[in-house]
């Protein structure tokens, strides 16, 4: 018993190691992270607790766990983003026009999870339909940031995923499952000091994952270390029938693939990446990954990327145009709430108008807008010419290099409010991921250090598709090289 809250401290890895040499049971593990979550409140990074579910996963564990049946992840508890679909346990992505819509399915990614033997602690929190950089669009209200300034100002765990990185920093759950349209999973794991993986577009199935912009969307998680991501992938990842994109590839085993070993590789450090915005510190915690790297064997090349400038530009025509259409299934008629009218229409009006939230609406009008008779020339196809640019950027450097090395984020954790005010300037976040969505390739967020203000830094890694392997390798030497140590305390605790 007394050792119950030490094993919410256990990485995924240790976790599955020590259950597998019978240190403690499934029980006693789930049990330590059910009450950790049950006392979580004030973060609001759970929206629903699901600990029933959660202590039963763990006796049928236990019990495989006795027999030496375990499965790959037997017995470990995790969180799930709201925007997976769950057979029998509410799904919003955050979102009052899902009201409390209940799934009679199971997303892919999920289902292989339980496959494996994991089990679910509840759904967290995240920007409303992942649309976002704060978690603050929620209509579960913001998440907080478990790290805080030595002042105690609040922070934003980042976002959409902001309930997955608060989760994961705070240790209110093994590993979580996270969505990235445009940074979604690497920018909070950088704002929160955690690890944050988005696979190669395909890589995963997005079936049954709530749809934003779906020429985007890819799941992936959000862990403490490197390993524990290339376990989760090994999971989630596969081919899916039901999701035409997802790609027919043999899974590899990614731990296996952490040999400590890149003597050689190439790194390339695209100069388009220096923006006149960034901090010093940041800049000089770049340089600094670059020096660890070289000092583990790799090279260090300069490369070009010069469409970056317009990958914003083009992510916010794009994402827009997709999200209206795969948004206009909300109508008051087939999912969640519905709002009457005097008519139909009238109907359709009030549901949509009162069931989004400003971002969300923001959005759809900037979408439908860029599709209409007129702009769709203008903008949309435009902004295909655009991304197809950035893609060939990326295939043009990678003649030079094996992977890119860049920072994550322009910025650490910012304060709650800071953003609301100007869209655009919350957009300005995902400046050094978007293009890696816009291309379909893999990216990872590493913590790297700490600002002068105490707050996590991470660096990002960038992939050529289907390259997670490499990716996950070079990833754990610059987390080894790095040394990230740092823990934010339970000021939030109400135990
Ligand atoms: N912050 C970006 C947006 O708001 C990306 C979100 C995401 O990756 N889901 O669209």
């Amino acid at each position: 018993m007394g050792q119950g809250n030490d094993l919410t401290a256990l990485t995924l890895a240790q976790a599955r190691d020590g259950l597998r040499a019978k240190e403690f049971t499934a029980r006693e593990l789930t049990q330590s992270f059910v009450d950790r979550v049950a006392a979580s409140e004030k973060l609001n990074a759970y929206i629903l607790q699901t600990p029933e579910h959660a202590l039963e996963a763990a006796e049928r564990s236990d019990a495989r766990l006795g027999a030496d049946d375990a499965r790959p992840l037997e017995g470990l508890p995790l969180g799930v983003k709201d925007l997976f679909c769950t057979r029998g346990v509410r799904t919003t992505a955050c979102s009052n026009i899902l009201g409390d819509f209940t799934p009679p399915y199971e997303s892919k990614v999920t289902e292989n999870l339980w496959a494996d033997g994991a089990l679910m602690l509840g759904k967290l929190n995240n920007d409303e339909f992942a649309m976002g950089s704060s978690n603050e669009t929620s209509a579960y209200g913001a998440c907080l940031n478990p790290w805080r300034t030595d002042a105690g100002e609040a922070l934003v765990p980042g976002g959409s995923s902001g309930g997955s990185s608060a989760a994961i920093a705070a240790r209110l759950g093994l590993a979580a499952t996270a969505t990235d349209t445009g940074g979604s999973i690497r920018q909070p794991a950088a704002l929160t000091g955690t690890v944050g993986l988005k696979p190669t577009y395909g890589r995963c199935s997005r079936w049954g994952i709530v749809a934003f912009a779906s020429s985007l969307d890819q799941a992936g998680p959000i862990t403490r270390t490197v390993r524990d991501s290339a376990i989760m992938l090994t999971s989630m990842a596969g081919h899916d029938a039901r999701d035409t994109t997802s790609v027919d590839m043999v899974v590899p085993d990614y731990e296996a693939a952490l040999t400590g070993d890149i003597r050689g590789l190439r790194i390339g450090v695209p100069k388009e990446y220096r923006i006149d915005t960034m901090p010093l510190e940041i800049e000089a915690l770049w340089q600094q990954g670059m020096d660890w790297l070289r000092d583990a064997g790799a090279e260090i090349v300069d490369v070009s990327l010069p469409h970056t400038k317009y990958a914003l530009p083009a992510y916010y025509i794009i994402a827009p145009a997709e999200a209206s259409s795969n948004l206009a299934r909300y109508d008051g008629v087939r999912y969640g709430a519905r709002k009457m009218g005097d008519d139909i229409d009238d109907m359709y009006a009030r549901t949509r108008g009162e069931g989004f939230g400003e971002e969300v609406q923001r959005r759809l009008l900037i979408g439908t807008y860029a599709l209409s008779a007129g702009y769709y020339d203008a903008y949309y196809l435009k902004a295909l010419q655009v991304r197809r640019l950035i893609a060939q950027d990326f295939e043009n450097a990678y003649e030079h290099c094996d992977l890119l090395l860049t920072p994550t984020t322009p910025s650490a954790a910012f304060p709650l409010d800071k953003g609301q005010s100007d869209p655009l300037e919350m957009y300005l976040n995902d400046v050094f991921t978007v293009t890696v969505n816009l291309a379909g390739l893999p990216g990872i967020s590493v913590p790297a250090g700490l600002d002068a203000k105490g707050l996590p830094l991470g660096l990002q890694l960038i992939g050529k598709a289907f390259g997670e392997e490499e990716l996950l390798r070079a990833a754990q030497v610059l987390e080894e090289a790095a040394g990230f140590s740092a823990k934010p305390d339970d000021w939030w605790t109400s135990s």
